[in-house]
Parts: structure tokens; C-alpha cells; sequence
């Protein structure tokens, strides 16, 4: 059984409880990191906790911890669960002022909750599923215009995450304005001749940590590089495609919408991200 940490507590995942008031229960009125593991140490820890920290803010929630506790908490949480490869999460909600009301509850009386928890996933750099590469589909983005914080609101993802599965594909690229925005828990990037292209930062997506170390190892590489909106049917005549998360690092796309990209294998382009970024982000794993 997991050990889980909750409010200063670490404790087995089911003697481990929060407020049926909750407001992450309630309202949604959370946010949350992924940090990946891989060897025991984590991987890209700054970025994800400089990103928990604007989340926090752009929502007015009070900081749950400092940095240290909380890299603490994640040592010891990878430590008591013998994680060697694999996943912590991080939630923090605004907590429970013990009733519902859409008001926040004042923050001085009221403490936010804090949740962390680890998935073992052995031997997650070497997927099978990187070596074959994935299908999207495209659907349409119908969510809230703050992508750029990392909140729990996580229920059109999932609906995404079905849709794809329902049409034999691994996941799905939403689509805004006739322009991707992301994939439903990744950023998506196509190649075409030796440029990158993938969309640029705005409240329209998340900011993800995977992509800003990606990018900047592509630009490092002499790899030409555009942040701009695509289209999907741009996507579909690309030579390549990929996805970057924390979970999934470099994830090759070979098939948008039934049509297989180049051959129907990963191209080289997200090959040799996929072996910069992992390489080179377990130089920085603490
Ligand atoms: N976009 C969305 C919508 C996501 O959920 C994620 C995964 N957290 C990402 C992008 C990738 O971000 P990161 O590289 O920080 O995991």
C-alpha cells in the first residue's frame, strides 16, 4: 500500500481523508503538479514548482509550503515507496472553510489542503509506446480561457482521452479557431523539412515545463524553431509530429485523424528530442 502525504501527515493512501467541503471537491478551486522520476531523482523539479507558484498566485491561493518542504516531501514520499521510475503528484486545493459558499474563505483562517501522492511506472523512459508512436484525433477545445494555470479541472481532458479511444486513437489535439491549442495532457508540436513548429505561449494553453528544456535543447541543437499556431490539416501534411509532458517527455504522433504522417513511424526529429531531453534533464534531476 502507498504511503500518501496529506496536510503534514504521511499516512497509508486509506486512512488518508480531506473535507467532504473541500473546495477541489466542490468547485474545482485547485491546481496541481506531475513531476516525473526517473533513477529516484526528479526531473525538472524548479520548473514545476516555479510553475505550481504562478498557478497559486494567478488564482490568489496561498502558498501551502516552501520550496524545500516540498522537495522534502517529495524525497521522502519516493522514499518510503521505493519509487525508482515513475510519477509524484502534487495537489493543492484552496481548502475548506467547513461549508460551501462561492465566496473564497478568508485565507487567514483558512488553511489550503495538500495532497501528494507517487504512481510507480518502472521503466518509464523505455514505453513501448515510444518506440511506436501514438494517434491523435482532433476534437474541439471547449475550455475555460486560463489553460496557462495548471488546475484540476480536468473533466473535458478526460472526455478528450474517451473520444480518442472510442475512435481507436491514443489521444486527442483540440482544436480552437481552426488552430491546435494542445493535446489533452501534452503540448503538440509537427516538423516540417527541419522546422519545429509548435503554439506559442498565451492564456490558451498550458506552459508546459517539458516544452520550454524541449525547445530550448532544440534551439541548442541548431534546430529552427516557430512558436506559432498550426492547423490540423497543417499537422496532417507534416513529416512528423510529437507530444511533450512530464509523463510522456517526447512522445512521437504518427497517425492525426487516420492519416499516417512520413512512413507511420516516429521521425527522426522526435527521436532525437526524445534522447536530448532524457539525457539532459537527468544531468539537472535532483
Ligand atoms: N498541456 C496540458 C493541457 C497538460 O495537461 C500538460 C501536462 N501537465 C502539458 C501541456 C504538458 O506540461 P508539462 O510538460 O509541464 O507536463
Amino acid at each position: 500500500m502507498r504511503t500518501v502525504y496529506v496536510n503534514g501527515e504521511y499516512l497509508p493512501e486509506t486512512e488518508a481523508t480531506v473535507s467532504i467541503f473541500d473546495r477541489g471537491f466542490l468547485m474545482a478551486d485547485g491546481v496541481y503538479e506531475v513531476t516525473s522520476v526517473l533513477g529516484g531523482k526528479l526531473i525538472d523539479f524548479g520548473g514545476h514548482l516555479a510553475r505550481l507558484e504562478r498557478s497559486l498566485s494567478e488564482l490568489d491561493m496561498k502558498k501551502p509550503a516552501g520550496f524545500d518542504d516540498l522537495l522534502d516531501i517529495h524525497r521522502e514520499l519516493i522514499r518510503a515507496n521505493d519509487i525508482t521510475d515513475g510519477l509524484v503528484y502534487l495537489q493543492v486545493t484552496r481548502g475548506s472553510d467547513g461549508d460551501r459558499d462561492f465566496v473564497f474563505p478568508d485565507p487567514e483562517t483558512t488553511e489550503p489542503t495538500l495532497v501528494l501522492f507517487t504512481q510507480s511506472k518502472p521503466g518509464l523512459a523505455d514505453s513501448p509506446a515510444a518506440r511506436t508512436g501514438i494517434k491523435v484525433i482532433g476534437i474541439e477545445d471547449i475550455r475555460w480561457g486560463r489553460r496557462d494555470i495548471k488546475t484540476v479541472q480536468l473533466l473535458y481532458p478526460s472526455m478528450g482521452k474517451m473520444m480518442a479511444r472510442k475512435a481507436g486513437a491514443d489521444d486527442a489535439w483540440m482544436i480552437e479557431d481552426g488552430h491546435v491549442t494542445e493535446g489533452t495532457s501534452n503540448n503538440a508540436y509537427i516538423v516540417k523539412g527541419n522546422t519545429i513548429v509548435t503554439r506559442h505561449l498565451s492564456t490558451d494553453i498550458l506552459h508546459g515545463i517539458t516544452r520550454a528544456a524541449v525547445l530550448r535543447f532544440a534551439r541548442e541543437a541548431q534546430m529552427r524553431v516557430e512558436e506559432r499556431a498550426f492547423t490540423l490539416d497543417e499537422a496532417k501534411a507534416a513529416d512528423e509530429a510529437f507530444v511533450t509532458s512530464a509523463s510522456a517527455f517526447v512522445m512521437p504522433v504518427v497517425e492525426i485523424d487516420g492519416t499516417a504522417l512520413g512512413d507511420g513511424t516516429p521521425g527522426p526529429v522526435a527521436r532525437r528530442l526524445r534522447d536530448i531531453y532524457l539525457e539532459e534533464s537527468l544531468k539537472s534531476a535532483v
